[in-house]
């Protein structure tokens, strides 16, 4: 089977990485449903001829939201194949300084967001005896100073990933993360120089990361012949060893 017909779910699709993977998996001739708090952005991002984008506006830490737009989504569209769990914020702070709501939003965001609609979607593919879910971690998850709360995070979704690829695998749906090194988003741009042009020194193959990169892996991961890698944490970050 081609992508032709098949439906993907990509969160933070307004910009950065999410509009990368987005743009990238409808010029492989697969529908997405964008979704994001700036729905106006993904609608921009994924406004095309073919009518394949769709735009809604999701925050992914709501679980009740999650669960409706999943159930949208296959009620419309009659499936959901791909799950692609992109949204994700940093509040960073030192250990001693950070506070309960920088933990909890942060925890809310990047990873319980990701049990929810990877709950929601399971519950899909598990039946459809096809799925991928490819969940965006970070380089971070192997510990960074000042995100205590991303790198628990993120680690928490390496975990999540494997798991889920256990128990899914015999079901057809695969089950991967990708940890970003230093890629050039709005994200990246926040973190002051100093920091910056220390992080790009460490990076092997000598610039940051573009999202292109990282939507390249991600529409591999999404293809038929993708079937047997699942359960992988898949570093993308031009050799940058955190
Ligand atoms: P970005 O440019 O900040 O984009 C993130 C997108 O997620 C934004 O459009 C944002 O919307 C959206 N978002 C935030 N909170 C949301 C919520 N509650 N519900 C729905 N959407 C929400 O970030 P990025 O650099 O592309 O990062 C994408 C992913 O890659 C994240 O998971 C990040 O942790 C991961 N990552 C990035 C890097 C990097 O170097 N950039 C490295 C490792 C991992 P608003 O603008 O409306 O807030």
């Amino acid at each position: 089977m081609t992508a032709d017909g098949r439906v993907a779910l990509v969160t933070g699709a307004a910009r950065g990485i999410g509009a990368a993977i987005a743009t990238r998996l409808l010029s492989d001739g697969v529908a997405v449903v964008g979704a994001d708090l700036d729905v106006d952005g993904v609608t921009r991002v994924i406004s095309d001829a073919s009518g394949r984008g769709e735009a809604i506006r999701l925050d992914v830490s709501a679980a009740a939201d999650c669960d409706r737009i999943v159930a949208d989504v296959v009620e419309r569209r009659g499936r959901l194949d791909i799950l692609v769990n992109n949204a994700g914020i940093t509040r960073d702070a030192m250990l001693h300084k950070m506070s309960d709501e920088q933990w909890h939003e942060v925890l809310s965001v990047d990873l319980s967001a990701v049990f929810f609609l990877s709950r929601a979607a399971a519950r899909v593919m598990r039946g459809a005896g096809w799925g991928r879910i490819v969940n965006i971690s970070s380089a971070s998850w192997l510990g960074n100073v000042g995100q205590a709360n991303y790198a628990a995070a993120k680690a928490g979704v390496v975990g999540l990933t494997r798991t889920a690829a256990r128990e899914l695998g015999p079901r057809g749906v695969t089950v991967n993360a990708i940890c970003p090194g230093f890629i050039d988003t709005a994200m990246t741009r926040a973190i002051p120089n100093s920091i910056r042009t220390a992080q790009l020194a460490r990076i092997p193959v000598g610039r940051a990361g573009r999202p292109d990169d990282v939507a390249a892996v991600v529409a591999f991961l999404c293809r038929d012949e993708a079937a047997y890698v699942t359960g992988e944490v898949i570093n993308v970050g031009g050799g940058y060893i955190q």
